[in-house]
């Protein structure tokens, strides 16, 4: 629309689009109001909208994916979480913690860590979806009440995996943002669940995915209502065992380019090794990641699940302290660390 459209004439165009049966969203931006026209089966006849008053053009969104293109919305999308961390803006996000939520001492232990560190938000898995049935599975809802309890006591917010469709509501009763794993990224009743959820969602690449493919998974959850949501690219499977994957850095200016939404970088998965965590880390902040996700542990050794890819307390230091200047380079910042008494505890 135009940038001085009046609120009727915003109101024609929905009522219009209705009439010819689609669903109409209006997203009001900084100059002006676009208004994107959902349900589209490729025979819309644009000549109806084109002549009304405070049309401004009609663009052609060309992407298999709608509501998650630039070309949809071309502001980034700013995710809040629940302790006024955002994703999206000019600031960097650390995000640390364990791969798994082994105990309570553990998970307190690091979430104090890591908070004085800098980090804003704390990862750690409850719910485990692991390669080998045998493998430690998770704490489950005890896991759960670990995090929050692990908020409570340091302001961070948390980040947690949910792992089907039924256990999704548990997860966002308790969590700040909910993770989709890797080999979770096409589960579509999954994704459906979470697009309902009313939290913000974290969605990994799936390790064997396209970026077309991740970011029509995340046409899901947009389209089921969720606009919270941020990618993360995990590392792809590759052919040389070197690495546990091949981190594809290249995928965060891509990312950037085709979608609104924020991307976090995850150098502990995509490498699997912990001395090449820190350098990816660098990397994935000077390529433009919103955010990083990185696996820390308070003894990496006795980790239960990922532990040669956990960083000890003080190597997260080293990385926290190299990516700053870098961040800086860019023009922004690494996110500081939530004051725990300014916190609002809103949805804990
Ligand atoms: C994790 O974050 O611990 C995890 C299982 O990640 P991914 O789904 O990327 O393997
Ligand atoms: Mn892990």
């Amino acid at each position: 629309m135009h940038h001085r459209a009046k609120p009727e004439q915003i109101e024609r165009v929905v009522e219009t689009i209705g009439d010819m049966g689609y669903r109409a969203k209006p997203m009001p931006g900084h100059q002006r109001t676009a208004i994107g026209l959902v349900g589209n089966d490729g025979r819309v006849d644009s000549a109806r909208l084109e002549g009304l008053p405070g049309v401004r053009e009609i663009i052609k969104v060309s992407k298999p994916y709608k509501q998650v293109s630039r070309e949809w919305r071309e502001e980034s999308t700013l995710v809040r979480l629940g302790n006024g961390t955002v994703l999206g803006g000019p600031e960097v996000v650390l995000m640390a913690g364990p791969c798994s939520v082994e105990g309570r001492g553990q998970i307190l232990d690091i979430a104090a860590q890591v908070r004085d560190l800098g980090a804003s938000v704390l990862r750690g898995g409850a719910f485990k979806p692991r390669t080998s049935p045998y493998s430690f599975q998770g704490l489950e809802e005890r896991g759960l009440e670990l995090l929050a309890e692990a908020r409570e006591r340091t302001g961070l917010a948390i980040v947690t995996e949910a792992v089907d469709a039924e256990s999704v509501a548990l997860v966002a009763e308790y969590a700040d943002m909910i993770q989709i794993g890797t080999r979770n990224m096409q589960n579509y009743p999954l994704l459906k669940s979470a697009g309902r959820a009313g939290k913000p969602v974290l969605l990994k690449r799936g390790m064997s995915a396209t970026i077309t493919e991740l970011l029509l998974a995340a046409e899901y959850l947009l389209s089921e209502g969720n606009a919270d949501v941020a990618l993360c690219e995990r590392g792809v499977r590759g052919f040389d065992p070197a690495t546990r994957n091949v981190f594809d850095l290249t995928a965060i200016p891509v990312v950037k380019s085709l979608t609104h939404l924020p991307i976090v970088a995850d150098p502990s998965h995509a490498t699997g090794v912990r001395d090449k965590v820190t350098p990816m880390a660098r990397a994935a902040v000077a390529a433009g990641a919103d955010g990083l996700i990185v696996e820390v542990h308070p003894d990496p050794p006795q980790a239960l699940s990922d532990g040669a890819q956990s960083l000890y307390p003080e190597q997260f230091r080293e990385l926290v302290a190299q990516c700053g200047p870098i961040a800086r380079a860019i023009g922004r910042s690494l996110a500081p660390a939530p004051i725990p008494a300014a916190v609002s505890h809103a949805g804990a």
